[in-house]
């Protein structure tokens, strides 16, 4: 049977019907289920979690271990390697402070060109503090995939940070080869699984990674909220990213002995609420999979590379083998920006500019892009619309 998108599940389908939201690569819109479970949690459970001696902290503990539990097994994780933390941006920046490497100057970290500012910023303050090198791995311009690596990699190489799908072109990169070369060279490895968690099926101890990480409200979930897996390893060396409350055996007025499993990375009251939608929404997600939404969803990214590639004014952004239900495109004759307000005016949500990946469009000399996202909510329909009000702009405004 095909899938049919559950429109029906989406309040925003039904009081805002005319609108066309492409823009789930920044975050996707919350499913009536998932927003039912945080609404729930709040009315029926919702306490501070941990040490509490009265039955509505248990339970609100109780939901808050149970979503770990089931991210975990999402991701195909056990639940003590899985830790909740703010966002993505927060993680990395937390996993680059407290990565246990006796730093020395001229220490490398490789990234890609692809990488979002939140896998970039952190390890460019961190290069800061001990003078260590940054190195990139470039995209290939033409077929969108990572370019030579290997001469990238060596002894020097500590740390190994990479997406493993674009949110500019959408390409899912093929990370395998490179975590286990880096690992073999004794780098840490980290997997920024932003971009993919809507669209595979993670199975984070298969990556060859130490540190896979995502936020939930780019799987349906909500912000505040991103589910990081530690391998064994990292998890017993690293420090905490935070620390205070929590995460504590016992303290006196000169130290702190700390708890040793994953909660030492939760030190604070966490947010719950968003943990158990982050829950919720990977089993939603999970149960749309099985429904075929990630055939449908290739099948309308097929529908609009066509459509988009007739027009001879738009160039499209390499997209390599894999990719998820992502397209960039640019204009000689319209800025990306100019683009995204016309289609806003025919209630077609895009995003246009630099997407937080500068260095991406500086390689490829561009300025910004505009940037069509596909999710469960999507149709063929809107696909039809979004070209219709891009070629009446074309005929409107074109010499
Ligand atoms: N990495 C990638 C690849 C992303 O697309 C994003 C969000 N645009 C982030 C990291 C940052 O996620 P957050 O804003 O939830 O911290």
């Amino acid at each position: 049977m095909s899938y049919q998108p559950p429109l029906e599940q989406f309040e925003f389908c039904q009081y805002q019907p005319e609108l066309a939201y492409f823009d789930s690569a920044a975050s996707c819109q919350v499913p009536q289920s998932v927003l039912t479970k945080l609404l729930d949690y709040y009315q029926h459970q919702h306490a501070n979690v941990h040490r509490a001696s009265y039955a509505r902290g248990r339970a609100a503990t109780q939901c808050y271990e149970q979503a770990r539990r089931d991210c975990a097994q999402a991701i195909g994780a056990t639940a003590a390697q899985v830790s909740f933390q703010a966002s993505t941006t927060s993680a990395l920046n937390g996993l680059a402070q407290q990565l246990p490497v006796a730093w020395q100057a001229g220490d490398e970290i490789l990234l890609s060109s692809a990488e979002h500012h939140a896998n970039i910023l952190p390890w460019q303050r961190l290069a800061a503090q001990h003078d260590l090198r940054l190195r990139f791995i470039s995209l290939d311009r033409a077929s969108g995939e990572l370019g030579e690596w290997q001469h990238l990699l060596g002894p020097r190489t500590k740390v190994v940070s990479l997406t493993l799908a674009s949110n500019i072109t959408g390409t899912r990169f093929a990370l395998e080869p490179i975590l286990a070369a880096a690992q073999q060279q004794g780098a840490w490895t980290i997997v920024d699984a932003a971009q993919a968690v809507a669209h595979e099926q993670l199975a984070v101890t298969q990556l060859g990674a130490d540190a896979v990480v995502f936020s939930a409200h780019k799987a349906y979930g909500v912000a505040g909220c991103a589910v990081l897996w530690l391998s064994q390893a990292l998890l017993a060396a690293s420090e905490p990213f935070t620390v205070g409350g929590g995460i504590v055996t016992g303290v006196t007025k000169s130290h702190a002995n700390l708890v040793t499993g994953i909660h030492k990375f939760e030190a604070g009251t966490p947010n719950v609420g968003a943990a158990v939608a982050a829950a919720s929404g990977l089993a939603w997600l999970q149960q749309q999979q099985q429904l075929g939404l990630h055939d449908y969803l290739q099948a309308l990214r097929q529908q609009l590379w066509q459509q988009l590639q007739q027009r001879a004014w738009l160039t499209l952004l390499p997209t390599g083998k894999q990719h998820t239900p992502v397209i960039a495109f640019y204009s000689d004759e319209f800025q990306a920006h100019d683009i995204a307000t016309w289609l806003d005016q025919h209630q077609i949500a895009v995003r246009a500019g630099h997407h937080c990946a500068q260095i991406l469009l500086q390689d490829w000399q561009l300025p910004a892009v505009v940037r069509v996202s596909l999710a469960a909510y999507n149709t063929p329909a809107q696909i039809e619309r979004l070209v219709a009000a891009l070629d009446a702009g074309w005929q409107l405004f074109a010499d």
